[in-house]
């Protein structure tokens, strides 16, 4: 077997077999042949896609090149979440505690943010003490303990997927159902959960912006899931408007814990609510705890309005360290002061939201990265006020910027102001929740 003559038989569209896909996997990750072969062939693939076969696999290779953590001494029934990513989505800063409160338990391994998408171990970063960073033996005890743990994913975790990633941002392979599939999967199946739920995101500050291209890659996510035996859901949410009201670190990460307040539930943003909720649902089903879907979602109410899940909270952010203060409203967090306040500079409806554009003006307040070594300002943040479809007239306030410097502020605002479109016409809320799959 040699590299060129699967590069080229990918190339001409020739299913692979399990043996060429280790080979290829195996002999890039040691060395065996050089980074522009590795191009050629992730460019065959982007071209050619892969079976569904093909794309297991893939994820095979990619999630045995590092450790897989071993759930299956936990006293309930394992499940995660994993997000495609989007602006303002704090979810798994409640969606974990609410679960574990639920009765599952909820190992989470998470990311940091890139672009205009944020992370959330960079929100929990705004936690004074939080610690990101534990052996695999502690982190399968405190979720074992408490009932959830969010830490971040070691060096060793589908550590190929950590070199060939880094190679399709470089050779515009990155948007290739099969390669995102196995990119995912590999780090989800590595640790460990019997039960995944994905939140596939689509919308104008989505990765796939449109719901054709979303349901493809579901279709691949829950195929790979199967075959690994793993109980699989998909939602498809909108990412055509933030995620609740508060874009950055710091101020995401007060929103989410506040909601999680008992009796806040309905005062909270009800598209961070309601997302939430059905995610959470979704697991709770999924992993059989409930046998259908209204069942599941009333133990999710439930435990969301005794208290249950704000106590989960605490107890997880003190497991991992972190110093919160319950009693304020703040939590103890640090959020930079209001600098400015942007108002609307036209009359009309709210037709339009360019939600990526909204990402980027947190990075414009050094509150995202635009490269991987970036340094963030935790404490930066926007609240942004309207929603689709609203009425807004000239002057209303649109968005509050907090951040230590008026300038960047400045450049934000302009940044905000040019991302949104008005209509005359009358028009509909946004569903935060457009389908779901399982
Ligand atoms: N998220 C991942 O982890 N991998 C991809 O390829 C795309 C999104």
């Amino acid at each position: 077997m040699n590299i060129l003559e699967i590069i080229e038989a990918k190339k001409i569209g020739r299913e692979l077999s399990p043996v060429e896909i280790e080979f290829v996997v195996s002999g890039f990750t040691a060395d065996a042949f050089p980074v522009y072969q590795m191009s050629a062939f992730l460019m065959a693939v982007w071209f050619q896609g892969m079976t569904p076969e093909e794309t297991a696999a893939l994820t095979g290779e990619m999630l045995r090149s590092g450790e897989q953590l071993d759930t299956s001494g936990m006293s309930g029934p394992t499940a995660d979440k994993h997000s495609t990513g989007g602006v303002g989505d704090k979810v798994s800063l409640l969606l974990a505690p609410l679960a574990a409160a639920c009765g599952l338990k909820v190992p989470m391994l998470s990311g940091r943010g890139l672009g205009h998408t944020g992370g959330t171990l960079d929100k929990l970063e705004a936690i004074p003490g939080y610690q990101i960073l534990m052996d695999n033996e502690k982190f399968l005890g405190l979720t074992e303990e408490v009932g959830c743990a969010i830490v971040g994913q070691s060096g060793n975790i589908a550590p190929a997927d950590g070199r060939i990633y880094a190679l399709r941002d470089v050779s515009a392979t990155v948007d290739c159902i099969a390669l995102i599939t196995a990119s995912i999967m590999s780090k989800k199946l590595a640790a460990g959960p019997e039960t995944i739920v994905i939140d596939l995101k689509t919308g104008s500050g989505a990765f796939m912006q449109d719901l054709e291209k979303a349901r493809a890659l579901a279709t691949a996510l829950i195929a790979v899931g199967k075959a690994y035996g793993r109980r699989m859901s998909v939602i498809f949410s909108d990412m055509d408007q933030p995620l609740g009201k508060a874009i950055g670190h710091a101020n995401e990460t007060i929103e989410a814990f506040d909601a999680l307040r008992p009796g806040h539930r309905q005062t909270a943003p009800q598209d961070l609510v309601t997302l939430t909720e059905e995610l959470v649902a979704d697991m709770v089903r999924v992993a059989g705890l409930k046998s259908d879907h209204k069942a599941a979602l009333e133990l999710v109410r439930a435990t969301w309005d005794s208290g249950a899940a704000f106590d989960v909270l605490q107890k997880w952010v003190a497991a991992q360290d972190g110093v919160i203060d319950p009693a304020r409203d703040d939590f103890g967090l640090q959020v930079a002061p209001v600098v400015l306040e942007v108002t609307a500079t036209k009359s009309g409806n709210l037709a339009a939201i360019d939600c990526r554009q909204i990402g980027l003006s947190l990075a414009d307040l050094g509150g995202a990265r635009r490269q991987v070594e970036d340094p963030l300002d935790l404490s930066a943040g926007i609240t942004f006020h309207p929603v689709l479809g609203e009425k807004i007239a000239r002057g209303d306030l649109i968005a509050t910027i907090m951040c230590h410097d008026k300038k960047l502020a400045e450049l934000a605002a302009h940044r905000l102001s040019a991302a949104l479109t008005y209509s005359q016409d009358p028009l509909e809320a946004n569903n935060v929740v457009i389908d779901r799959l399982s």
